[in-house]
């Protein structure tokens, strides 16, 4: 088995496929000051198996397009729609982030959580303005340096991963560039990364290393996510996951 059937074996089983919580979801909502009281059209960009998905579906009055581009995650968000009696409102659609088939400002609200650095943060929001209607609300998630220095050893790794890791002011300022007013920001905290992916992700380990025989594929597999797990307990005091909150100007 290639080594993405096993990682997407392993993170389908989770109820997200990267640091989030249904709390942090609904604030940022409610920071785009958007409810159920209009109907909307949202696009969810990388909406893994659709943990933020179904928040916007029970929360808004929306016809929502689920976009992930593998159709595992899609089938396994489709069956979890039908189980909350949601599927009248989510679309998925199997694309790529950076060839999505949308008209001009088709769109009143983007979402994308934990997925735009796919094809990085400047490109994505550039890219994607113009799905949006004048006055539309972009809500990303993206790493964030949380200080403005941080020990060698973690600016290596992300500078390595990641090269567009920044400081918040330094995304506001990339949001004004493009032609957004910046509406709101706050970090995500520990629980979403802890409690929300990487705990539940550690309890999936075992079986999944039983599953392949403790084939040397499945133990990389698990090695690196438990690196990158231990990077993040060493290092959480400098990074996060900030979610911006903008609307798109003229
Ligand atoms: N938003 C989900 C969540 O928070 O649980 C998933 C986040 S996961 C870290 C990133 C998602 O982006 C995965 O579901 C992955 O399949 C998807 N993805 C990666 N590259 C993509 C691309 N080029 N086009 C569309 N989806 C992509």
């Amino acid at each position: 088995m290639e080594d993405y059937q096993l990682l997407i074996e392993l993170h389908k089983a989770g109820q997200r496929q990267g640091p989030g919580g249904d709390e942090e979801s609904a604030k940022a909502l409610d920071m785009a000051l958007l409810d159920g009281s209009q109907p909307l059209h949202v696009a969810d960009i990388g909406c893994g198996t659709g943990a933020s998905t179904l928040v916007l579906a029970r929360r808004l009055n929306a016809r929502i397009t689920a976009v992930d581009f593998l159709q595992d995650f899609l089938d396994l968000l489709a069956e979890k729609a039908k189980g909350a009696g949601l599927s009248q409102q989510i679309q998925p659609l199997c694309c790529s982030m950076d060839a999505l088939p949308f008209g001009d400002q088709e769109f009143d609200l983007i979402w994308s959580e934990g997925a735009i650095y796919n094809i990085g943060f400047e490109r994505g929001i550039s890219d994607w303005r113009r799905y949006l209607k004048v006055g539309g609300m972009l809500v990303v998630s993206e790493i964030t340096w949380t200080t403005a220095s941080r020990p060698l050893e973690i600016q290596r790794h992300w500078e390595r991963e990641y090269p567009e890791i920044n400081v918040a002011s330094a995304k506001m300022q990339q949001l004004e560039k493009q032609g957004y007013a910046p509406m709101g920001y706050f970090v995500l905290p520990e629980n979403c990364w802890r409690d929300n992916y990487y705990r539940p992700m550690q309890k999936r380990f075992p079986a999944f290393l039983e599953r392949h025989g403790h084939s040397n594929e499945a133990q990389a597999i698990v090695a690196a996510e438990t690196e990158e797990i231990e990077l993040y307990e060493k290092y959480k005091a400098y990074y996060s996951y900030g979610v911006y909150i903008a609307k798109k100007l003229d």
